[in-house]
């Protein structure tokens, strides 16, 4: 029953959060996809459903038990086709071609960090793929959930106003997005480039490949060398 997102949180109140408006929450509310967040907290052991520990070998902060978060995974996707991730600073960052990957798939199960991280054994114990959203480090890996969801949502049939704006937008091609510009036809002093009023379809297709490229080359050398290698 299209896309279907299950979350493991400490917080599952979060969700759907921003999920829950404009394309994604509408898609959402039509049963484009589906998503449930579950408490890993439902595991917690003994009265106080405790789901973290001291880290062996001593140091800061807590980590998340591996047996708490195995039996959250299990209840959720013991027999499951759907790819498992644990969102992680450590892990392979996140690029549109693998949304795109996944956007094709049955859906994901997504595990959300908390503490100083989960404990190592549950990640290649349960088949984690650690996944991270940029070299930075957030609080919990709820609103990084959130970005690879919504990444994934909108490239659903049917989810984008336009079947067509995906396929041109930054990194699809390898190359950042060229400049967009509306009314009014000046502003400020700033004139819309002459070119995209002139009505030539083939000079404003070349005009935007040029633009695309020039910021590629200035902003992301990295993604122009990828291309031309
Ligand atoms: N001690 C960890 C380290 O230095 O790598 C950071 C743990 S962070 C405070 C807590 C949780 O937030 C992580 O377990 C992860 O789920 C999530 N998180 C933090 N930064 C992230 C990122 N850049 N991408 C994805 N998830 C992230």
């Amino acid at each position: 029953q299209g896309w279907h997102a299950s979350v493991l949180t400490l917080f599952p109140e979060m969700f759907p959060g921003p999920l829950g408006f404009s394309l994604a929450g509408e898609a959402l509310k039509r049963g484009d996809w589906s998503l449930d967040a579950h408490d890993i907290r439902d595991h917690g052991l003994g009265r106080h459903r405790s789901v973290d520990d001291t880290p062996a070998g001593g140091g800061p902060g807590m980590v998340l038990r591996a047996d708490v978060l195995a039996s959250a995974i299990d209840a959720v996707c013991a027999a499951d086709a759907r790819p498992r991730f644990l969102m992680s600073p450590r892990g392979r960052p996140l690029e549109q071609a693998r949304v795109r990957a996944l956007a094709e798939g049955p859906g994901a199960v997504i595990v959300c960090g908390r503490f100083e991280g989960v404990d190592e054994r549950v990640i290649a114990g349960r088949g984690l793929e650690e996944v991270s959203i940029g070299d930075y480090v957030l609080s919990g890996g709820e609103l990084a959930a959130m970005v690879m969801i919504d990444a994934c949502v909108r490239l659903l049939p049917g989810v984008m106003g336009h079947d067509s704006s995906g396929a041109e937008e930054s990194f699809e091609a390898g190359l950042l997005e060229y400049p967009h510009y509306t009314r009014p036809r000046a502003w400020e002093g700033r004139e819309i480039p002459e070119i995209l009023l002139s009505g030539n379809h083939g000079a404003v297709a070349r005009w935007r490949r040029e633009e695309a490229e020039r910021l590629t080359r200035a902003r992301r050398p990295d993604l122009w060398e990828k291309k031309s290698t």
